[in-house]
């Protein structure tokens, strides 16, 4: 008798289970992993859809019901991948059925319907991120449809109300009352029926090597054979996208194959153009710009080893490529590897398995590594190579720091200091383009005086503390701890202490009544849609040589302008004092990147950087451009503070109508974990959330510091388990995050 184990297409955490079925005399010997297949389910015998994962010796059934019948014949997952998803769903907590369909993407393997139209209705979030997190955390018990297609929505910038309808199974009235609620928004999707256009394509040639990337060329190549992880360091345009392209070169020649990860955002036409330029038609783009049938065509181009070097966003990590030879993940450092969704996988880690599973190298690049890959990288995990200089001798931009109270001290309440007011006029005079950053997180403030730069942070964490506006207090996120807001600083008692927080748009109005003769245009959240997109812009602001533009994070990376000569941040601190144990290293990038903006071109660049606290060890290493010094500082930082990677950390947050219900809860489990977890694991909280209520639900969070292992992972799995088999917690829903981005 031959034996199924399977995973039921059904979402209830209880069927959170492997179940075995018989394999009937007609189908012996053509089950095989990753195919998906019909079992009569429940006391009815119900059809439902089920992934076959499994073929179990024996069972301890008594009586085993048979699969009725194959509904996808061509498996949508290997042996290798479901290693990938077993994996997930133990570190990232999750179900079996979400770790699945992290692998294969909603509607492959279904029949999609083929897509004429060139514009598409679809959905994007209205919500920013942070408020779409709580209006799921309100619809998860209430309306679990509604709850799927705003989860879909927080993975994708925008998707086809017909593809979302097909990959849940969903009818448009849970779409239209979504929209009602004004949780999402309909818009007008531009079908990009060829992703690339060939024509426009000029084929290039590999580059003679420097001696740097020589010597990186060889370190890779020589150890293509077997597994290891290098990690590339190099400044921005010091030629790591070249490196890249000869060892895939030298991969394909070999008849392997190769994956190439980049952020959302830098996956621009340049980049791609750059591949197709090398690699012509042998390449494969996954990104969410395409529509089911696209993706469908690419899935299968790739499986069929048509395609044969996938370029694509976090999930092409799960491209069914077969006969791999290399993995690159370009910008190893960006956030956006990390999965804000259940299972909350790190596209880092997945592809350092990918990468062991086949015997191949695994290649990280950054001009700024996360602190973790470059402990790894020093303590001779991965093997590290540099490189020193641009490959084509540009300068680095020149520099400067402004002291932004000594700018309050004179006088001057602007946004903009005197320096970068004059460097813009500058640049409008000779026609030159500026950019200007700022950084905005819409929910956390922090408190800082303006007189002397002051920040209040948690005492226990280092943490700045975050302003809760509804009740005037402050308060840790991470361990809870709570004060009063403060009215006058403490250090130099000036009333100058308030919290922080400009937006964009009163950056665009102070500059228009400043330069009323320039061209500005604006960038963030508010402006970007699925019609106006990110690219669109950024195509506006070089064709029309709009004067300045203005930006949150989206236009720190990977822009290329000849033509811009000045950039500008206009509050440093504010990243500088995010509620995050990353704060620094988020500064040490962002100031690396902004800078690494200006002067692309035959001119040379300069970077305005505001501060309230210009002496800050941070700004003064970035402005250096000394990333050295600046690792250094932080892991010791790090190891003080026991943050990674010096351990791990989990958060578990509990959201429910009633507040109390939610803190008793939390502190019950808190409790309970503590007598469970290992000595020397540390359970902090229950403390509040980034945002403590919303949707009239509360949030509250416990956060677990520990070196993650086996032992951990059951006794929090355990917890889970206990918590939704029991009546009392069944008001309290709460969402299991290994190693958070954002606290929220
Ligand atoms: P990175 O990926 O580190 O930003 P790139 O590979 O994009 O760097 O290289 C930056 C610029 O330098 C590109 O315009 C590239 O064509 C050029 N370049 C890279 N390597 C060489 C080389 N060996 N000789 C000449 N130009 C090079
Ligand atoms: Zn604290
Ligand atoms: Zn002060």
């Amino acid at each position: 008798m031959q034996i199924v184990s399977v995973v039921v297409n059904k979402t209830a955490r209880v069927l959170d289970r492997l179940f075995d079925y018989r394999i009937p005399v007609h189908l012996e010997n053509r089950i095989k992993i990753g195919m998906l297949v019909f079992v009569p389910f429940g006391k009815a015998n119900q059809l439902v859809e089920a992934y076959v994962v499994g073929f179990p010796e024996s069972t301890t059934l008594e009586e085993l019901k048979e699969i009725d019948s194959v509904i996808e014949p061509e498996p949508l997952f290997d042996e290798k991948l479901l290693e990938l998803i077993f994996f997930m769903k133990k570190r990232y907590f999750s179900t079996y059925l979400a770790a699945i369909k992290t692998v294969v993407p909603y509607g492959v393997g279904l029949k999609g319907k083929t897509v004429s139209d060139k514009v598409l209705k679809g959905s994007a979030l209205a919500l920013s991120y942070d408020e779409a997190f709580l209006a799921l955390d309100a619809a998860r018990n209430k309306a679990p449809m509604q709850a799927r297609i705003i989860e879909l929505l927080m993975q994708n910038d925008f998707i086809a109300n017909v593809d979302i309808q097909m990959m849940l199974g969903c009818s448009s009235g849970a779409i239209r009352a979504l929209e009602q609620k004004g949780v999402i928004s309909p818009v007008e999707i531009e079908i990009f029926r060829n992703p690339i256009d060939y024509t426009a394509i000029k084929p290039t040639k590999a580059l003679v090597p420097n001696p740097d990337q020589e010597k990186a060329i060889s370190a890779i190549l020589d150890a293509i054979n077997a597994f290891s992880v290098f990690l590339l360091h190099g400044v921005t345009g010091s030629g790591k996208t070249e490196i890249f392209l000869q060892c895939i070169e030298n991969v394909l020649k070999q008849g392997k194959t190769a994956i190439v990860l980049v952020p959302e955002i830098s996956l621009t036409p340049q980049m791609i153009n750059r591949f197709a330029g090398r690699f012509g038609k042998q390449i494969a783009v996954l990104h969410s710009r395409l529509s089911m049938g696209e993706r469908n065509d690419e899935y299968k181009r790739i499986k069929s080893g048509e395609a044969k070097v996938v370029i694509g966003v976090r999930s092409a990590i799960f491209a069914p490529i077969q006969n791999l030879g290399l993995i690159v993940v370009d910008e190893e450092h960006e956030a956006s590897y990390k999965s804000q969704s259940v299972p909350s996988y790190h596209a880092r880690e997945m592809a350092a398995m990918r990468a062991k599973q086949n015997d191949i190298p695994l290649v990280l690049a950054s001009a700024t590594p996360s602190i973790e890959s470059y402990y790894k990288a020093l303590s001779g995990k991965y093997k590290l190579l540099t490189l020193e200089n641009r490959a084509n001798r540009q300068t680095m931009p020149d520099v400067s720091i402004v002291d932004m109270r000594q700018e309050l001290a004179n006088g001057n309440r602007s946004l903009f200091s005197g320096l970068l007011k004059d460097e813009i006029q500058k640049n409008l005079e000779n026609g030159q383009q500026t950019i200007l950053f700022l950084n905005r997180r819409g929910f956390s403030t922090f408190i800082s005086c303006r007189s002397c730069g002051y920040v209040v942070k948690c005492p226990r964490c280092n943490i700045a503390l975050t302003y809760h506006k509804n009740k005037d207090y402050l308060t840790c996120h991470y361990c809870g701890y709570t004060q009063k807001n403060l009215h006058t600083c403490p250090d130099c008692g000036s009333h100058y202490i308030k919290h922080f927080g400009t937006g964009t748009q009163k950056v665009e109005e102070e500059l228009s009544e400043l330069f009323p003769e320039a061209k500005i245009l604006r960038m963030d959240l508010d402006t970007v849609s699925a019609k106006n997109s990110h690219q669109k812009i950024l195509d506006r602001f070089e064709k029309e040589k709009i004067d300045i533009l203005i930006g949150t994070q989206m236009v720190t990376k990977g822009l290329d302008f000849e033509n811009v000569t000045l950039v500008g941040v206009l509050a440093a601190d504010m990243s500088l004092n995010l509620d995050d144990y990353r704060a620094n290293e988020k500064t040490f990038d962002l100031i690396t990147q902004v800078c690494g903006r200006a002067g692309r071109g035959s001119y040379a660049g300069r970077a305005v950087i505001q501060s309230y606290n210009p002496e800050n060890a941070v700004l003064q290493m970035a402005k250096y451009q000394d990333y050295n010094a600046f690792y250094e500082d932080e892991i010791t930082l790090r190891k003080t503070l026991m943050y990674p990677p010096f351990c791990d950390l989990l958060s578990i947050v509990f959201t429910a109508f009633n507040e109390s219900y939610a803190t008793n809860c939390a502190k019950k489990a808190a409790q309970w974990l503590k007598d469970r977890l290992p000595r020397g694991v540390e359970v902090l909280g229950p403390g509040p959330c980034g945002f403590n209520k919303m949707n009239n639900k509360y949030r509250k969070r416990i956060l677990i510091k520990c070196r993650l292992n086996d032992t951990i992972i059951n006794v929090i799995t355990e917890y889970m388990n206990v918590h939704y088999q029991s009546k009392e917690n069944q008001s309290v829903s709460i969402l299991t995050e290994t190693n958070p981005i954002h606290m929220m």
